[in-house]
């Protein structure tokens, strides 16, 4: 027979910013016991602001510039803030060639015959560039910038705690185990859960850790939610027992989810399971 009350659940729960492609995933939604958030895009806004640029060669506007230009091609949002920066100070952008973007580490290309990188610190290590160490600002994000395979620059930027993040981790540690999981480096990555009011997190974290992460929680026999945003997300949402997207996430992380908080808001997460409890006590 069709569950009637979940087919109800589902429809009056899409007017509310709600989005379950699937009845089953509230039946699975309620049995969750681990829930992991990602950070940049989820428990943050997802619209980062450049604070300082650092420039050791060519000067602030030059770095700037070489950044941007490969910042246009990705959608991700340190990409955006880096453009949206560019943009107000009427930098010309050079043209970029071979624009490739890793995840979780950065993207590169080729501008006026020199190799550009940026990317964040592990990544330029690994491949031999050594950035200078800067005394880490508490929450915020540093992005390097290497022409030829020299460090030239680097960037600060801060995204914010999204306002009700707090509220909502609260909520739902009374429900589940919480754990943050970001691919940002650790100082960044712990003043942001401290702010939040978590205490488990997973730092530096590539799309396959994400994943491998889950899979080992749900070998020892943990139904597990994860809600994310990202591109680097979607191996992890589509694996979780319950896979939440962020609506203003990228088109992969809402076609991996099995639920897509449409609205953007964070505290969706709270109706969402509130709704998987009322309606399995309808249906039994
Ligand atoms: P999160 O898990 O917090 O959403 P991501 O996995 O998207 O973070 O990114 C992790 C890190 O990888 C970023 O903090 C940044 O240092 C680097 N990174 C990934 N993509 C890019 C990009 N397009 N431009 C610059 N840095 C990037
Ligand atoms: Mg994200």
């Amino acid at each position: 027979a069709t569950p009637v009350s979940i087919l109800i659940a589902t429809g009056s729960s899409a007017r509310r910013g709600i989005l379950f492609k699937e009845g089953s995933s509230l039946e699975r939604l309620r049995q969750t016991d681990v829930i992991l958030m990602d950070k940049t895009g989820t428990l943050t806004e997802g619209w980062p602001q450049l604070k300082e640029i650092h420039a050791y060669r060519g000067g602030g506007a030059y770095v700037l510039s070489r950044a941007a230009a490969l910042a246009v091609r990705s959608a991700h949002p340190l990409a955006q803030a880096i453009v949206r920066a560019a943009r107000d100070r009427g930098t010309l952008l050079p043209e970029v060639q071979q624009f490739h973007e890793w995840a979780g580490k950065g993207m590169e290309g080729h501008v006026e015959g020199s190799r550009v990188r940026v990317g964040n610190r592990k990544w330029l290590l690994e491949q031999g560039i050594h950035p200078d160490r800067h005394e880490d600002l508490p929450g915020h994000t540093r992005l390097y910038i290497a022409l030829n395979g020299e460090c030239v620059g680097s960037f600060v930027l801060n995204d914010k705690l999204r306002q009700d993040a707090r509220k909502v981790v609260q909520v739902l540690k009374e429900k589940a185990d919480v754990w943050m999981v970001t691919g940002d480096e650790e100082p960044a990555a712990a003043a942001v859960a401290a702010a939040a009011g978590i205490h488990q997190v997973r730092a530096e974290m590539l799309p396959e850790d994400k994943l491998a992460f889950i899979q080992e929680l749900q070998g020892r026999g943990r139904k597990v939610a994860m809600i994310g945003d990202g591109i680097n997300d979607a191996a992890a949402l589509a694996a979780a027992d319950v896979g939440l997207a962020m609506g203003g996430g990228t088109d992969a992380a809402k076609q991996a989810g099995d639920v897509v908080l449409i609205g953007n808001r964070l505290s969706s997460i709270i109706g969402a399971y509130t709704w998987s409890r009322l309606t399995m006590r309808n249906v039994h």
